[in-house]
């Protein structure tokens, strides 16, 4: 079908697809009924940057590419640079038959974290700790921008997992134990999408404009729930657990329209989720409404191996039937796409989920408008990593720290610390250095320490707030003994902390602060006074070193705006960060989380000191 009389090419040549001011589903049918199987075969793949090619985009129709953790054009690559790649490969998708824009997708988790320069937010575990809701939807509004600058329309957060387990190495994507706080934290959707108009549907995905991309909620469901906390693993629980902790989040994205749900390679009850047609088909599409796509993880229709002796074929089978819409298989696209086209023609796989899926994928890119505008917006590009964004990171690291302890003697506290002083210590490399207080997910999947990309350190921070008659002494090893006795210190503020990772490289069993970092606060909390500041992902069995240190702040994974924290410390605000987490005593009782019968923590979830001093905000 053609609109009669509508474009400069004269009368009835524009398709109606093509046409915006067709409402979304006139243009919808009208695409899909031109479509042959391979060309929807296509927008159901996800393939990554490395491969796709311009030919490879071409022959397949590709719907989709992504950046997997670390995949970027160049090392140091601008935003414009950037653009361009992501445009090239949009060209090569509208000289398509059909011209359907691809949509190209990111790991933007706190942040635009793959690109050099980018304002890099707290990870929401550190967010979990504001409690601000507004916060993360303006850091979402802000991360958004970033994404966008770089001609990309898609990132692959907010995670919602409600981690029930520090030993899980993605607890940092958390923003909490709590359910209820994960869900109040969706509000990100809001900044990353738009904030969709009153008389908008209900459920109904929004994109508002070419500064938002599309979110993903991830990873449904139960991804913070495995036994140990083991990455990807068995979640073991009735179904109302599930429902009551897990899938509490998403009723909340859902209702505020997220445009897609990444699902999640984890197991419920020995069943892989990708597999799991009630949880993904009845209970999110049907019951909650979800009117987005699912997309699989990461090569997860190989992780589909049960039952035992399962072929491509099977997992191809299983996942697609119980409603995975695009399929992320960054490097074995050809297999993928040849055997669904053979199990869509054998009748396998019936063709009107494959419909179903393509609409959904469809849907959610005319709604973004990619239709309208596939290309980056170079002038976004000067936003990367700009001032007014770098500035909602450092409130946001401001309002993430929590103070654990504060004075040896409650009557003395130690904080705020004095800014008139003669002399004092920084120790620990946590102190200086922008990778570690970033984390995973930072340029590297992994992360990594050093300087490796643009920000002020927690070192930085200090030494910009202390009176100018101070002297900073900056220690990254641990000294040797007495030295620091004899240095003549007001006091000292030692950072340390966990090393970056990511995913299951994270998971551990013992959660003690590292070596070094436990020697240096052995050896410099004895010789003088100390505040210790940790920066990790998650809560540290710190307990034998309590009554050494004279204050004791959580200070998360704060990203690049490391100043934020001596903000803080000097008390020109005050500690506002509730602990989004129970802190253990040992990891013997792990799994803890607040409401369980036998809670014996540490410090309890919610807890944070004030010092009574200083702004709030
Ligand atoms: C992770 C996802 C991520 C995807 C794409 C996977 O390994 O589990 O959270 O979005 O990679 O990079």
């Amino acid at each position: 079908p053609l609109v009669p009389g509508n474009a400069a090419q004269g009368p009835g040549s524009v398709p109606i697809y093509k046409d915006p001011s067709q409402p979304v589903d006139v243009r919808l049918e009208d695409l899909l009924s031109r479509m042959s199987l391979d060309e929807k075969l296509g927008q159901m793949t996800q393939i990554e940057r490395t491969v796709a090619n311009i030919s490879i985009i071409r022959n397949h129709y590709i719907g989709s590419v992504l950046s997997g953790g670390g995949s970027v054009p160049s090392p140091h690559a601008t935003p414009l640079l950037w653009a361009d790649m992501v445009d090239s490969m949009q060209t090569a998708a509208l000289n398509t038959r059909l011209g359907i824009p691809l949509i190209y997708g990111i790991d933007a988790v706190h942040g635009h974290n793959n690109v050099h320069g980018a304002t890099i937010f707290p990870h929401n575990v550190g967010l979990g700790a504001t409690r601000d809701p507004e916060l993360v939807r303006r850091i979402g509004e802000a991360t958004a921008v970033e994404v966008r600058a770089t001609g990309i329309p898609y990132a692959f957060a907010p995670c919602v997992a409600v981690c029930r387990d520090p030993r899980w190495g993605r607890c940092y994507e958390s923003y909490g134990e709590d359910p209820h706080l994960v869900s109040n934290m969706t509000k990100v959707i809001l900044g990353l999408q738009g904030t969709p108009p009153q008389s908008y549907p209900p459920n109904e995905p929004y994109v508002a404009g070419s500064s938002n991309v599309v979110a993903c909620a991830k990873h449904y469901v139960g991804d913070g729930g495995t036994t140990h906390g083991i990455d990807e693993n068995n979640t073991v629980a009735s179904y109302s657990e599930l429902h009551n902790i897990h899938m509490l989040p998403y009723y909340k994205a859902v209702a505020d329209g997220v445009a897609s749900i990444m699902i999640s390679y984890s197991s419920w009850n020995g069943v892989k989720m990708s597999g799991n047609k009630f949880l993904i088909s009845d209970m999110l599409k049907q019951r909650m409404g979800f009117k987005g796509f699912t997309i699989s993880d990461w090569e997860a229709l190989d992780r589909i191996t049960d039952p035992p002796g399962s072929d491509y074929n099977y997992s191809i089978n299983v996942a697609i039937n119980a409603g995975l819409d695009m399929v992320m298989v960054p490097y074995n696209f050809e297999d993928f796409i040849y055997y669904t086209r053979n199990q869509v023609i054998s009748g396998q796989i019936n063709g009107r989920r494959i419909d179903d899926a393509v609409r959904r994928i469809l849907r959610v890119k005319f709604i973004a408008g990619l239709f309208e505008k596939p290309m980056a917006d170079r002038n976004l590009s000067d936003k990367v990593g700009s001032p007014e964004h770098r500035d909602i990171a450092r409130e946001a690291v401001r309002k993430s720290l929590v103070l654990l302890k504060n004075g040896k003697d409650a009557s003395k506290p130690m904080l705020p610390l004095n800014k008139n002083v003669r002399r004092i210590l920084v120790a620990g490399r946590h102190g200086n250095d922008i990778g570690l207080q970033c984390g995973g997910w930072t340029i590297e999947w992994q992360g990594e320490s050093g300087n490796v990309t643009a920000g002020t350190t927690i070192l930085e921070g200090i030494k910009g707030k202390v009176g100018a008659e101070a002297e900073v002494v900056y220690e990254a090893a641990v000294p040797e003994a007495g030295v620091v006795a004899k240095g003549g210190y007001d006091y000292a503020i030692v950072v340390v902390g966990e090393e970056p990772y990511a995913e299951f490289h994270g998971d551990d069993d013992n959660l003690t602060v590292p070596e070094d970092g436990r020697r240096m606060i052995e050896r410099v909390c004895r010789e003088v006074e100390c505040v210790v500041v940790l920066v990790s992902g998650r809560p540290l069995a710190v307990g034998r070193h309590l009554g050494e240190v004279g204050a004791l702040v959580a200070a998360w994974l704060p990203g690049t705006e490391g100043g934020g924290v001596a903000e803080v410390l000097f008390g020109e605000y005050d500690f506002q960060g509730k602990s989004p987490r129970t802190w253990f005593k040992s990891v013997d009782q792990l799994p803890m989380n607040v409401g369980d019968p036998h809670y014996d923590p540490l410090f309890p979830h919610g807890f944070g000191l004030i010092t009574g001093i200083g702004r709030i905000g």
